[in-house]
């Protein structure tokens, strides 16, 4: 931590402000210069000091504060240089050598619908089958989804076609439940901060799928998945699926530099969901393509048998024709970034 003091700050205050900073388990520096004084502080982390950090820079002497280490610590590249591979049994994994397709309905409708999409997307070599049980809905008078009945259909057409499930927790008292059925838990934009909830899955052991609160940064997200990793549980999946911003023309806007950027920063292995990411299924092949080339470790893709009349995120959810076309490509350019894309 580097402390620069305003001009003229007088001497008993840069003792007090050293003083200070040894407490916090510094080992300071002064450096004065002619136009600036610095107190330099070497060998603290600065994980834990969050508050101490934001009191020292609301000080009436302090110009202005630069923090070294990250604020997050089990989650840091840093702290574990080897990229985390979730490992799902059945030799499917999330971070390794091969992109894990993750694909099926933004929510459950019926047994139809889940086994025929089901069926389509193992054959086009998806290892994970989403799908919404609990639906977080902008209205409360919108479909809320199957609840259990959902939990349970996935569990038995995953069961059928080979394919492990991924489906949204919102809220804590269901985590023993839904960890019944599924074998990701899905934390959803909505609830990126949602601290109860992100310590629940943190005690459990089933892998977590953080999704970027869509209007977090990027420290604020990995500070949510160190929720998850202190509580014990280091199987966390990071999804990228667009943060708002002023443009309206896509649902969100899909950032794709958080990919190179958070697996600089983390260990853990980043998605990218281009579905809620467009709100348009015309552009998610083509954010598909960019987020493998950008280096993403999965996919998390809506595909419904009839778009047009599904209950929920219609207009991004691709046809299962579309899904299958877009397979190929993808295998291409995971090839062309030293990425395989095993079909079944
Ligand atoms: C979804 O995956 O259908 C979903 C609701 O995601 P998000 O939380 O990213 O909006
Ligand atoms: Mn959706």
């Amino acid at each position: 931590m580097i402390l620069i003091l305003k001009n003229g700050c007088p001497e008993s205050v840069m003792t007090e402000l050293t003083d200070r900073m040894q407490e916090l388990g510094y080992i300071v520096n002064p450096i004065i210069g002619v136009e600036k004084t610095i107190l330099a502080g070497i060998g603290g982390q600065e994980h834990d000091k969050v508050d101490a950090i934001e009191q020292l820079r609301a000080h009436e002497w302090i110009d202005d504060v630069l923090v070294i280490t990250r604020p997050f610590k089990l989650v840091a590249r840093d702290y574990r240089p080897e990229s985390t591979v979730i490992d799902l049994g059945d030799g499917v994994t999330v971070g390794g050598n091969d992109i894990c397709m993750m694909a099926g309905p933004c929510t459950v409708e019926t047994e139809d619908q889940l086994m025929t999409i089901a069926a389509e997307v193992a054959r086009s070599g998806a290892k994970v089958l989403r799908g919404g049980a609990y639906k977080p809905s902008t209205s409360p008078y919108s479909f809320q989804g199957l609840g259990i009945e959902a939990l349970k259909m996935l569990r038995h057409a995953a069961q059928t076609y080979g394919l492990k499930v991924i489906t949204e927790v919102m809220d804590p008292r269901k985590v023993e439940l839904v960890s019944e059925y599924a074998d990701i838990l899905q934390v959803g934009t909505r609830n990126m901060q949602n601290y109860d909830l992100l310590r629940e899955v943190g005690l459990g052991s089933r892998a977590v799928m953080l999704k970027r609160g869509m209007s977090a940064k990027i420290e604020e997200w990995l500070l949510a998945a160190e929720y998850v990793a202190a509580g014990g549980n280091e199987r966390i999946i990071l999804c990228e699926r667009g943060v708002r911003t002023f443009e309206t023309a896509t649902r969100n806007t899909l950032d794709l530099a958080s990919v190179p950027l958070v697996k600089s920063l983390s260990h853990l292995p980043v998605v990218i969901d281009p579905s809620q990411g467009t709100g348009r299924r015309d552009l998610v092949a083509a954010l598909s393509k960019g987020a493998i080339a950008v280096g993403a470790d999965g996919l998390l893709i809506e595909v419904h048998p009839n778009p047009d009349h599904a209950l929920k995120d219609g207009a991004q959810s691709m046809t299962i024709q579309q899904y299958r076309d877009l397979i190929p490509a993808l295998k291409r350019i995971a090839s062309a970034v030293d990425r395989g894309l095993p079909l079944n």
